[in-house]
């Protein structure tokens, strides 16, 4: 097969467009075959992976920007790190465990910024900019609630109506408004402009605020020694909880009004309804504030099992939300750009025509590394034609 054959186009039946006949439409990932056994239930997948389902709370949502085969590797270095604060704490080793609880996510996520290097070409580096500036106001917070409040390391000693005012609404609402500040200053920046962009700088700034605060809040604790009295199953569904519900559920918080902020400043004003009421600020920015608010009063008043079940089913809702604002954001302003020449797609590794989705795989070229996005994509490999 060495003649180049001529394009076929369809009308895809969602965009309207004419693009290339290929299993993905190029402008907005819809699957162009009628092949119910991949997509069985017919409808558009997530942007960022298109076999799943943009329903599904999947970890897809806090890496994005990865190609399938990495984001395997970082399926398993999450479930690894909660292997490792399970171990600690069964070892009665709780100080050791609170100290990987407070970095795992984090680590996770500065990993997964550092893999797909987004900003490359900035001076300052602006992730290294979010994640100081989470870092130091969590430190900020940790020894603010230890002054207002005294409690131990991720326990809290009686609840009062002082520590529920405090513990359960007054602090976690200045952390919400500190966390979405600091991305807030790079706002104004045109080369900050997607949706995207201001749902990673609120999720880095928010898990580095949380994994930061905890540290400084169990300071005082982490200086009793290795192995402190303690009962190994509080403490280990504790844990659990500290290392991946809670950063979960601030991620998702603040970087899905973050992308609303982003979305009404920076989007073109076609794309300014897509998230509905998401999309408004002034409903995005409260509903943070109550995810984040209920998550501490869920630490107020339930204990052990029923804690973490409330914790992880908040986590999902969060990370439902995350995961809609960031398939918006892959979807911007793909209407306008025109089909372009053949690139090879850093996913599948097919050629596909420069647009928006990979024809073959149906991954958005904007969830790639942005080193291999258009405008940079290296050509197809040698013998592929493009659609
Ligand atoms: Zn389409
Ligand atoms: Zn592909």
């Amino acid at each position: 097969m060495s003649e180049a054959a001529l394009p076929t186009t369809v009308a895809c039946p969602d965009c309207g467009y004419d693009v290339p006949a290929a299993p993905y439409c190029v402008r907005c990932g819809e699957w162009l075959e009628d092949d119910l056994a991949s997509h069985p239930t017919a409808r558009r997948g997530f942007g960022a992976a298109p076999n799943e389902s943009r329903f599904a709370p999947k970890l897809s949502t806090l890496f994005p920007q990865l190609p399938r085969n990495e984001l395997d590797t970082f399926q398993l270095a999450l479930g690894a790190g909660v292997a490792v604060v399970i171990a600690l704490a069964l070892g009665r080793l709780f100080p050791l465990a609170l100290v990987a609880a407070a970095v795992l996510t984090p680590l996770l996520l500065i990993l997964y910024l550092w893999e797909v290097d987004l900003y490359e070409d900035e001076p300052v580096h602006v992730i290294a900019l979010t994640v100081a500036w989470g870092a130091v106001a969590g430190v900020a917070m940790g020894l603010l609630s230890k002054e207002i409040v005294d409690v131990d390391a991720g326990f809290v000693a009686e609840r009062t109506g002082r520590t529920v005012v405090w513990l359960g609404i007054v602090l976690p609402l200045v952390g919400v408004i500190l966390m979405l500040v600091g991305p807030l200053v790079l706002l104004p920046y045109r080369k900050f402009n997607d949706v995207l962009d201001g749902a990673t700088f609120g999720a880095a700034s928010a898990v580095a605020f949380v994994g930061a605060g905890l540290l400084t809040h169990s300071a005082s604790y982490l200086g009793t020694g290795l192995r402190p009295v303690g009962d190994v199953v509080p403490w280990t569904v504790r844990v659990i909880a500290l290392a991946v519900a809670i950063p979960v559920i601030a991620a998702g918080s603040v970087g899905g009004a973050a992308g609303s902020l982003w979305l009404k400043y920076r989007a073109p004003a076609r794309d300014r309804n897509a998230l509905g009421l998401l999309g408004n600020p002034a409903v995005a920015i409260p509903l943070a504030g109550a995810l984040v608010v209920g998550a501490a009063l869920i630490q107020l008043y339930t204990r052990e099992w029923l804690q973490l079940a409330l914790l992880v089913a908040t986590s999902l809702l969060a990370l439902l939300w995350l995961r809609h604002v960031i398939d918006v954001g892959l979807r911007q302003e793909s209407a306008e750009i025109e089909i372009g020449p053949p690139v090879a797609c850093a996913n599948c590794g097919k050629a596909t025509p420069r647009h928006t989705f990979c024809a073959s795989c149906g991954v958005s070229l904007q969830a790639l590394p942005k080193a291999t996005r258009p405008g940079r994509l290296a050509p197809p490999p040698a013998g592929q034609e493009a659609f």
